[in-house]
């Protein structure tokens, strides 16, 4: 039986919480979540938050994530922040092609073609393109402490989300496309989350599918109690 040995919940905080917000966010969801183990627990605020969240994490067992990063390490590159300087500040993760970079800041050329696929109901085509174009050059063992995330466009932001079965057959989808890549063995290590209108009340049952290891996610991790709620249904 193939489980990832822990899951794993984002809270997104996208472009939301002012420094003194992000910390008091954060400190309210260490003390609703000091009772949970074995659930791996991140949280992205934006940029100018990370140094106060990480302080405020500091010793727990939250991690910190980036919403988004540029590949250079350092140089005449205005307005950006390096890998390097993420960790330095104390991130363990960095999210990386979420749709909305894609939808906004057109990170990827195909970006108008590939939503509008989706939407009709090319769902398969588009996401064995963005799993294959996201994973290109990645070694096994850079594969394993990769997080993906299926998160269908139309659900995102919506309150409408996937099904668990629909979220179960694309995940099978993504998982069977790392087996032919890699092996099933390493596939089977690869944690793929659920994202899109993930809420207390659809958490348990997205999250009962075999290949759904957590969830990415978005408005319900902007307050504290939704989203200790969401991780508390493991
Ligand atoms: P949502 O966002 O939970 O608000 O749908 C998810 C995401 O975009 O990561």
């Amino acid at each position: 039986w193939r489980r990832c040995e822990h899951q794993s919940f984002v809270g997104n905080w996208k472009l939301n919480k002012t420094v003194r917000e992000a910390a008091a966010l954060v400190t309210s969801l260490q003390t609703l979540v000091a009772d949970v183990t074995d659930v791996e627990i991140v949280v992205a605020p934006v940029f100018t938050g990370l140094s106060a969240v990480a302080q405020a994490l500091a010793g727990g067992d939250i991690r910190l994530a980036a919403q988004d990063v540029f590949w250079e390490d350092s140089g005449a590159f205005t307005g950006e922040v390096s890998p390097g300087m993420l960790k330095d500040v104390g991130c363990d993760y960095v999210i990386i092609g979420h749709s909305e970079r894609r939808q906004y800041f057109s990170e990827t050329n195909e970006n108008a073609k590939a939503l509008r696929s989706e939407r009709t109901g090319k769902t398969g085509a588009v996401v064995k393109d963005h799993v294959l174009n996201g994973i290109v050059g990645l070694s096994a063992d850079q594969i394993t402490s990769t997080v993906i995330a299926y998160e269908p466009v139309w659900a995102i932001g919506t309150g409408h989300n996937a099904t668990p079965d629909q979220a179960q057959e694309v995940h099978a989808l993504i998982r069977s496309l790392l087996s032919e890549i890699y092996s099933p063995d390493v596939a089977s290590q690869v944690r793929i989350q659920y994202g899109g209108s993930v809420k207390p009340d659809n958490a348990a049952a997205l999250i009962a599918q075999p290949d759904v290891d957590g969830a990415l996610v978005g408005t319900a991790s902007w307050e504290a109690e939704s989203f200790a709620q969401i991780v508390k249904v493991v």
